[in-house]
C-alpha cells in the first residue's frame, strides 16, 4: 500500500498524463488498462506492515493507478488518497483541526462542506470563522484572529460555489503558513489542468472526483492530495479507521473518465466562455458571473493563477426568481439537475436548496456547461430566455402564476 507515484522517462504535458498515467507494466500480452480487483482481504499476515495490503479497507490495487494519476497531475510527491465521496474527503480534512482550534472558511464554500463545518463547530469541536474569500484583508484578519486565537486551518475554494469569487491563493496560503495554519484547497471546479494549488502554496488539495475528473455523472468519489508525509499519514489513518473508502468499480470508472479530461475541458471551457459573452449582452439577464469575462471582478486574479476559466458560469435573471424558474422549465436540451462537471450541460437555481446562504441571489442560476455543440446549447438557452421573459411579464400581471412556478421548483 506504499505504492510510489508512477514516473515517466520525460516530463509529459498534463493532457498526456491523463492518458498515460497509471497504466500496467508493458509485458507481452498484458492488459492495457489496470484491472478491477474485487477482494475484501489479502493472503498474508493481516498486519499493515512492510507495505502489506492486509485488508480491503486499508488498500486495493484498483485504487493505486487513480491515486498515482491524481498525484502526478497535482504535482505531489506522494500518492493521492481516494475516498468514497468528496464529502468523505472533506470530513477527513476537517479531522486535522485540533479540538478547540479555529477554521477559516469561505462563506460561499461548497454547501456540504459548509454545513459539515457548521455542525462540527456547533458541537464545540472548533470555532468557525466564515469570510468573503475574495477579500484579502478580511481573510488575513480571520487568520491572525485580531486578539483571539489564530487559525489552525484555512479552507480555500476558488472559484467559489456558486458565486464564482476568486481567492488570492498565493497570498492567502503564505499568510496561513505564517500563522501555522494548514491550507486545504477544494480544486473541484478547476481540476489540476486549470489550477495547481500545491504550486500556489496549499498543503492539501481536495477533489470531488464525482465531477470533472470522472466526467460522466455516473460516479461518486473524492480525493485528497498532498506532499506532506505527516498530513498524508494522518489522513490515511482516518480513512482506514472511519471506513469511507472507494469501491473498486468507482475507482476504475474514475480513471476511465480521467483519460478524456483534457479534451472534455477544452470543449466545455470554450463553450462556457462563448455562452458567457452572449448571455452578458442579453436583455433577459441582469448579470453574468464568470471569471473569464474581462468585466468580472475576479478576472485578473483568475488569469494570474489559473490556466483557464473553468466551465461553470452563473446568471442572475432579470425578472427575479419566477423568471429563473421559468427559464429552467422551458429548457429542452439543458438538464435541470444539481451537480456539475459531466459531459452534459446542467442548470439549477441554487436558492431552491434550504441550506444555501441568503447572500446567494434568489434569481441566480448555476450552469455547468458540457461538451455539446455550442450553437445547440445557445439555441436552447435563447428560446428559454424568450419563454421566461414572456412568463415574467405574465407573472407580474398575475401573481398566482409566478408563485406556482416558484413552488414547483422547491
Ligand atoms: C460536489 C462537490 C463536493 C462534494 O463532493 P461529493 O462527491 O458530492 O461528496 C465538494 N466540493 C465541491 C466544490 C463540489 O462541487
Amino acid at each position: 500500500m506504499t505504492h510510489e507515484p508512477s514516473s515517466h522517462p520525460n516530463e509529459l504535458s498534463p493532457d498526456t498524463v491523463v492518458v498515460a498515467a497509471g497504466r500496467p507494466a508493458r509485458e507481452h500480452d498484458a492488459a492495457v488498462n489496470p484491472p478491477i480487483v474485487l477482494s475484501s482481504t489479502y493472503v498474508g499476515t493481516g498486519q499493515v506492515v512492510d507495505g502489506d495490503r492486509a485488508y480491503g479497507r486499508y488498500s486495493n490495487p484498483t485504487w493505486d493507478p487513480l491515486e498515482d494519476a491524481l498525484s502526478e497531475l497535482e504535482g505531489a510527491t506522494l500518492p493521492a488518497l481516494i475516498f468514497s465521496s468528496g464529502l468523505a474527503a472533506v470530513a477527513a480534512a476537517l479531522s486535522l483541526i485540533p479540538v478547540g482550534g479555529v477554521l477559516v472558511m469561505p462563506r460561499h464554500s461548497y454547501q456540504g462542506a459548509l454545513v459539515m463545518a457548521q455542525e462540527q463547530a456547533a458541537k464545540g469541536l472548533f470555532t468557525l470563522r466564515t469570510v468573503d474569500i475574495a477579500n484579502n484583508d478580511e481573510v488575513l484578519a480571520a487568520l491572525t484572529g485580531a486578539g483571539e486565537k489564530a487559525a489552525d486551518m484555512l479552507w480555500l475554494e476558488s472559484p467559489t460555489n456558486p458565486m464564482l469569487e476568486i481567492a488570492d491563493l498565493r497570498v492567502l496560503c503564505r499568510a496561513a503558513k505564517a500563522v501555522g495554519a494548514i491550507t486545504v484547497t477544494d480544486n473541484t471546479f478547476c481540476t489540476p489542468l486549470v489550477q495547481k494549488p500545491l504550486e500556489l502554496g496549499s498543503d492539501l488539495v481536495l477533489h470531488s472526483v464525482t465531477k470533472y475528473l470522472s466526467g460522466h455523472s455516473d460516479v461518486i468519489l473524492g480525493a485528497l492530495v498532498t506532499s506532506d508525509d505527516r498530513l498524508r499519514h494522518a489522513l490515511l489513518h482516518y480513512r482506514s479507521i472511519h471506513g469511507a473508502i472507494a469501491g473498486p468499480f468507482e475507482a476504475w470508472l474514475a480513471l476511465r473518465g480521467l483519460r478524456t479530461l483534457a479534451l472534455r475541458l477544452e470543449r466545455s471551457q470554450a463553450n462556457a466562455l462563448e455562452l458567457a459573452k452572449r448571455l452578458d449582452v442579453h436583455d433577459g439577464v441582469d448579470r453574468v458571473l464568470f471569471p473569464g469575462l474581462d468585466s468580472d471582478p475576479g478576472h485578473r486574479r483568475a488569469r494570474d493563477q489559473m490556466l483557464g476559466f473553468g466551465s461553470i458560469l452563473c446568471i442572475e435573471m432579470a425578472g427575479g426568481e419566477a423568471a429563473a424558474n421559468a427559464l429552467v422549465e422551458a429548457l429542452r436540451l439543458w438538464t435541470p439537475a444539481t451537480s456539475l462537471g459531466g459531459v452534459e450541460s446542467l442548470i439549477e437555481r441554487r436558492r431552491r436548496h434550504a441550506n444555501e446562504p441568503d447572500s446567494v441571489p434568489v434569481n441566480l442560476l448555476r450552469l455547468s456547461v458540457g461538451i455539446e455543440n455550442v450553437e445547440d446549447l445557445w439555441n436552447d438557452l435563447a428560446q428559454a430566455l424568450e419563454a421566461a421573459g414572456a412568463a415574467g411579464a405574465a407573472g407580474s400581471a398575475g401573481a398566482a402564476g409566478s408563485a406556482g412556478a416558484a413552488g414547483s421548483a422547491g
